[in-house]
């Protein structure tokens, strides 16, 4: 028995507090973050502040089995996850949200939206080219999301721009945000479009995007939405969000039914 449990239950919350709720967490490795996707703590160029994220001291779960069982769910209820691209996103639910508990432990996310959530197959519907899913990209759908080349070509680029944005909204995003909605039970969920925003400044895709998630996911709305990278149009997102019905919480409900897999990649 660790000298840790001869302290009484609150004092050990309060210590696994200080170690585990830090607020934003990015939930992945060093080189996922720096090297893989050389994100700078502010990114301008997609206005992700990654400074915001601290680092929870995991070290302590570690401490004894007891210790972790007690402590672990602070880790996820206690703090807001960072979810990027589609591909970190699906690893973080294989690596740390593999069973229905820990599903419904996490309350709080912020989902960034932009365009590295396309995968190849999208990639190729925008290029007006057939790329097919390889089979390994089937079995592992974050390999669908390697970093493919976007021409380069004046001519080309604004039926891009606009099959892009099509794409996005009415597709992509909605996907992936359904994907987060349905596996999760939140009660807060801040929709973050800063590294999105259309080049040309003509897109209504976040709007396109919002509308979708309101209408297909019945389960209906967290508690708190916010919406980052909209702030001109904040009166048009308030109105969208306002239809989508508020959850009905039900006493049978722990918020485990609403796991249906990895199905991210149908379209
Ligand atoms: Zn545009």
């Amino acid at each position: 028995m660790s000298s840790l449990f001869r302290l009484p239950l609150e004092v050990r919350q309060m210590i696994y507090a200080r170690c585990l709720v830090v607020g934003k967490v990015f939930p992945y490795t060093y080189a996922e973050r720096y090297d893989e996707y050389e994100y700078d703590y502010d990114d301008e160029e997609t206005g992700l502040e990654l400074s915001g994220c601290e680092e929870p001291w995991v070290p302590l779960l570690r401490v004894s089995r007891a210790v972790r069982e007690e402590a672990e769910p602070m880790l996820y209820q206690r703090n807001t996850f960072f979810l990027p691209a589609c591909d970190l996103t699906i690893r973080f639910f294989k690596r740390s949200l593999h069973n229905d508990l820990r599903k419904a432990w996490v309350k709080s996310v912020v989902l960034a939206l932009d365009a590295s959530d396309m995968t190849r197959y999208d990639r190729g519907i925008v290029l007006d080219k057939h790329l097919e899913l390889r089979r390994d990209e089937m079995l592992f759908p974050e390999r669908a999301y390697d970093d493919a080349f976007w021409p380069e070509e004046e001519s080309f680029k604004e039926n891009l721009h606009l099959a892009f944005n099509d794409r996005l909204g009415d597709v992509v995003w909605p996907r992936k945000a359904s994907y987060v909605l349905k596996n999760l039970s939140l009660n807060d969920v801040i929709f973050d479009f800063r590294g999105s925003a259309c080049i040309e400044g003509c897109c209504d895709m976040q709007l396109k995007a919002l509308s979708s998630i309101v209408k297909g996911f019945a389960m209906g709305r967290p508690m708190k939405v916010e919406v980052l990278g909209m702030e001109p149009w904040r009166q048009l997102w308030e109105r969208v969000i306002a239809k989508w019905p508020a959850i009905q919480k039900s006493d049978d409900d722990d918020g485990c039914d609403y796991f249906e897999g990895l199905d991210i990649l149908q379209t």
